[in-house]
């Protein structure tokens, strides 16, 4: 098997396996059309239909930008991160579990010429246009602008010089200047403000183009990886080795050395930006849920400092919401529910799947197995931990042994036929989600108090323990079917 270290390294596995990579060469306008037809056949999730599941899709020519590609997708499926990681697919987020207890830190090399800096920009010569350099894709024609949806920001904290890795969202707005996004209490959000109140920017690289792996570990959030932990060990756990840093050219900052592109900047102290400022559109860019969030009118700046990139660099993207997103949150967001419901109750929990529909955040899919009769209410206790552990999550479906988790067929199947909406619905009112979950606003219900706060609930459609043997689904023998079969079905 191909050994991943890079994006380049994980391309060359897909192109081994049958549908996960398609490249055109095509000409393609990064501006809506790029987004579009990635929407029809790879986006999935929470994208408006008509949408589906399909393969990686390279972008060989670029509209306006000769000497650039654009990959998107990546992550689009569970099959290909399954592979990608070397993960078994039902139990993605198991595996993921193992890998944060047996992590690797990053490595700062001293190497020369890192991939990621074979090509320099200086934002200091006169000529230097971020917007000519890098196709930033605008995902519809809403959008306040171009945006890199795939920048990993690595940035430290000023007291302490710890470091934090996290996907922002960060929409073009000039030659020199990028405005970002901090959804509440984002760690890098604590270093900017730190830096702020010191009258100082914040030093940053935005690497982008990278192992999977390094992504999917990046999208763990407290209190899995509290403030202080450093990401970048997941991926150096899930690879057993660590991840490659190197200085960047002009900020004090590290960049990823295997990366395909690194943008060198510094958040600036005291200066804002409207999100909309060039395309006064009123919208931001499709986020998770599968809405368009609404342009923010006052974001932190990025001055760029530098673009470092690969020879024939790709930028790598994706379209907002969609499968993509549901695999690098929800994958994590298994894997910390995972380890906390098997900590506190060993055993019950056999798997956990941070459903498409939920982007991989509000909604969870836990199966449990009841052994005893003292089991009986510990798969609601299960529940408890997981809003516990993960505080965007706003509802759980629990669900028996035989139940697949991943297919939403028997998931409904337990709950019509396992559950009673009066005795088996638990509400808790009152408690803060995800601001970017619309229904979570007092002009949806007058008896919520503030935007972004939600009644989080569990629907129980497990067997009550004394009922299981009334509740045996019935059993076919189990037969070769091979023999019957032409081979387009095999
Ligand atoms: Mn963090």
């Amino acid at each position: 098997m191909t050994k991943i270290n890079d994006l380049r390294s994980a391309i060359e596995l897909l192109k081994t396996l049958p549908q996960q990579y398609h490249e055109t060469d095509v000409e393609i306008d990064p501006n809506a059309d790029l987004a579009g037809v990635y929407k029809k056949i790879g986006a999935g999730g929470t994208v408006e239909r008509p949408t589906r599941i399909g393969p990686a899709m390279m972008f060989n020519n670029i509209k306006g930008y000769p000497d650039s590609r654009v990959l998107v997708g990546v992550h689009a499926s569970r099959e290909r991160v399954a592979k990608l990681l070397g993960a078994p697919v039902n139990e993605l987020g198991i595996y993921l579990g193992e890998a944060v207890k047996n992590t690797i830190p990053p490595v700062l090399s001293e190497g020369k010429n890192p991939p990621c800096q074979e090509v320099v920009y200086r934002a200091d010569d006169p000529d230097f246009d971020i917007r000519k350099i890098l196709p930033a894709p605008t995902n519809t024609p809403l959008d306040a602008g171009p945006y890199f949806c795939m920048g990993l920001v690595l940035g430290s904290d000023p007291e302490t010089g710890h470091a934090d890795v996290t996907i922002h969202r960060l929409c073009v707005q000039g030659k020199d200047e990028i405005s970002i996004f901090f959804a509440a209490g984002r760690h890098i959000d604590v270093f900017r403000k730190k830096a702020e109140e010191k009258g100082e920017a914040l030093p940053i690289t935005i690497n982008m183009g990278l192992d999977p792996a390094i992504y999917i570990g990046a999208c763990f959030e407290a209190p899995t990886t509290p403030f202080g932990y450093d990401e970048l060990q997941i991926a150096g756990g899930l690879r057993q080795a660590p991840v490659e840093l190197v200085k960047a050219l002009t900020v004090n900052q590290n960049s990823i050395a295997r990366a395909e592109i690194v943008i060198e900047g510094e958040i600036l102290p005291n200066v804002r930006m409207r999100e909309d400022k060039n395309t006064d559109s009123g919208h931001a860019m499709p986020e998770f849920p599968g809405y368009d969030g609404p342009a923010n009118p006052s974001l932190p700046v990025i001055k760029v400092k530098a673009v470092t990139t690969r020879k024939n660099p790709i930028l790598q993207t994706l379209v907002g919401p969609g499968e993509e997103h549901v695999n690098m949150a929800g994958i994590p967001t298994e894997a910390s529910i995972y380890n906390a419901v098997d900590k506190a109750i060993p055993g019950l929990l056999k798997n956990v799947y941070a459903h498409s529909a939920g982007g991989g955040k509000f909604l969870a899919i836990m199966q449990v197995q009841k052994r005893s009769a003292t089991d009986q209410g510990r798969e609601r206790q299960a529940a408890l931990i997981a809003f516990g552990v993960y505080s965007e999550l706003k509802q759980i479906i629990l669900v028996d042994e035989d139940v697949d988790i991943f297919d939403t067929n028997d998931v409904l199947w337990a709950m019509t036929t396992r559950y009673q909406g009066e005795q088996n619905t638990i509400f808790i009112p009152g408690v803060r989600c995800h601001q970017l979950d619309p229904s979570q606003d007092a002009a949806f219900d007058p008896k919520i108090l503030s935007h972004g706060i939600s009644t989080k609930t569990i629907f129980d459609c497990t067997v009550p323990f004394h009922l299981k043997e009334t509740f045996q689904r019935a059993h076919f023998k189990d037969v070769d079917a091979t023999p019957y079969l032409p081979d387009w079905f095999k």
